[in-house]
């Protein structure tokens, strides 16, 4: 079995999704396919759900004219297109009656719609083309608990599911969606399908999950934000997750450990060019040696000082402290201590009051927003030698609030002000891989 994972812009238009069955159906290998929603979907949903009905409607009326038009491109068998009208119809249907409602409105159970859109027109494509095919509804097997995969639950009734449909050569589900332990529709954060792919190829024990993207793969910065920025060709698992937690968006900060930790290798390939070769996420240890490899930049953190003379000599004052994140659900990304101060950094600042408050028990608080971490990810290993000051040396320039070398042989990080974001992921490419900004 393999997972075929396909994102938003792999779905852009119709004639893309074509070009998606025809690489599905290219071999006789059994596959389940994950699908994103269509590019901008998720979005307008996030708007429509908190949208009041007179805008609502105007979103609505704009996605049921793109996707009318959608469908018109994409099937051809006359029972398909009035299948797809119908489902459609139902659909909006659904939404319109949800935005007229008085109560509030769940985000949640809106953005879902995103990926019961793309697999159901998608699905219709294949019975069209005669692809021996089945719908494989992800909300009847993937379970999260406190906003997590439970990987074994998820296991058991995906195999029962496929048990029940029975064999096909292509199952299609939708990727980020999920149910959570109070039954309600959830989802795994925005980029989720790529989690759900994973998971999926490690319930499996998969042979290959293969993420499918507008990119030929990881490059080494934000081809974003950087000019000349260029494809990786071997990522471990440490060095692809190090990459993805910190912000390279081209994966979901998450989505590595379940391949990792089942050994499944993950492969990047490209939509646009599907005969490359794609990367190979496979090896366990940093797959070279000699410093950086790449560069991502992860946005939206706080930085948080504690200052305090207690902690001199003291023993258990560390404890007490990520006590007060353990109590609030916070998870703590970078730290940094000194003989009377304690800098840590979050990147979810949804209880910071009641943290802040707490933590003034044990010194002087200082918050700074608006920071980004700058992670440098390769082969640092304890005998590698230059790798900290090639980095420095490159940001000789930028202000630098932390940085944080030793905690990982594959990682680097170093926070600074997020005003000084794109400066520091130019000189970086300039400083590590001799790449200046002029194309
Ligand atoms: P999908 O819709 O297939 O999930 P995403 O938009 O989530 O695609 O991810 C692909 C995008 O990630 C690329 O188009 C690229 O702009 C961006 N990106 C950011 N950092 C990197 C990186 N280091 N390597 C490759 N792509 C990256
Ligand atoms: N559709 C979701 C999003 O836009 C999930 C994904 O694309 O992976 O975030
Ligand atoms: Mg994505």
């Amino acid at each position: 079995m393999q997972v075929y994972k396909f994102g938003g812009t792999s779905l852009g238009t119709a004639a893309r999704m074509k070009s998606v069955a025809y690489l599905i159906t290219r071999d006789q290998q059994q596959k389940i396919v994950v699908l994103s929603a269509v590019s901008g979907t998720t979005d307008k949903l996030i708007g429509l759900s908190k949208a009041d009905i007179e805008s609502g409607e105007a979103i609505l009326r704009d996605m049921e004219k793109a996707y009318a038009d959608y469908q018109k491109d994409l099937l051809t068998n006359e029972a398909c297109l009035a299948s797809a009208t119908e489902f459609l119809s139902e659909t909006f249907t659904s939404l319109r009656e949800a935005l007229h409602m008085q109560k509030a409105k769940d985000e949640k159970w809106f953005v879902a719609f995103g990926e019961f859109i793309s697999t159901s027109l998608f699905s219709l494509l294949l019975i069209e083309r005669g692809v021996d095919s089945a719908y494989l509804p992800a909300l009847d097997f993937m379970r999260t608990a406190d906003g997590e995969p439970v990987i074994p639950v998820i296991t058991d009734l995906l195999q029962k599911v496929l048990t029940t449909i029975g064999p096909k050569q292509v199952y299609v589900t939708q990727g980020y969606i999920c149910r959570n332990e109070d039954d309600q529709i959830d989802n795994l954060r925005r980029g989720g399908s790529d989690y759900t792919a994973t998971i999926i190829g490690a319930a499996l024990r998969a042979d290959e999950i293969q993420i499918w993207t507008d990119i030929d793969g990881v490059h080494n910065n934000d081809p974003r934000i950087v000019k000349n920025t260029r494809p990786i060709d071997k990522l471990s698992y440490a060095e692809a997750a190090e990459l993805a937690y910190f912000g390279a968006k081209i994966l979901h900060p998450l989505c590595v450990r379940p391949a990792r930790l089942a050994a499944v290798p993950i492969r990047l390939l490209n939509t646009m060019n599907p005969t490359a070769a794609g990367i190979l996420i496979h090896q366990a240890n940093p797959m070279s040696k000699g410093g950086a490899k790449a560069v991502a930049a992860k946005d939206g953190i706080t930085a948080i000082n504690i200052r305090s003379s207690y902690m001199l000599m003291a023993h258990g004052f560390l404890r007490k402290i990520f006590e007060v994140f353990e109590v609030h659900k916070t998870s703590v990304d970078m730290i940094t201590t000194s003989e009377v101060a304690v800098s840590l950094t979050i990147d979810d600042d949804t209880h910071l009051d009641r943290i802040v408050t707490d933590l003034q028990d044990f010194g002087t608080i200082t918050v700074d927003k608006d920071q980004t971490i700058i992670c440098v990810v390769g082969a640092f290993g304890k005998d590698e030698v230059g790798a900290g000051l090639k980095i420095l040396n490159s940001l000789r320039d930028i202000p630098i609030r932390m940085i944080s070398f030793g905690g990982s042989e594959s990682n680097i990080s170093i926070l600074i002000s997020a005003g000084h974001k794109k400066e520091a992921l130019e000189a970086l490419n300039a400083g590590l891989f001799g790449q200046d900004q002029v194309k």
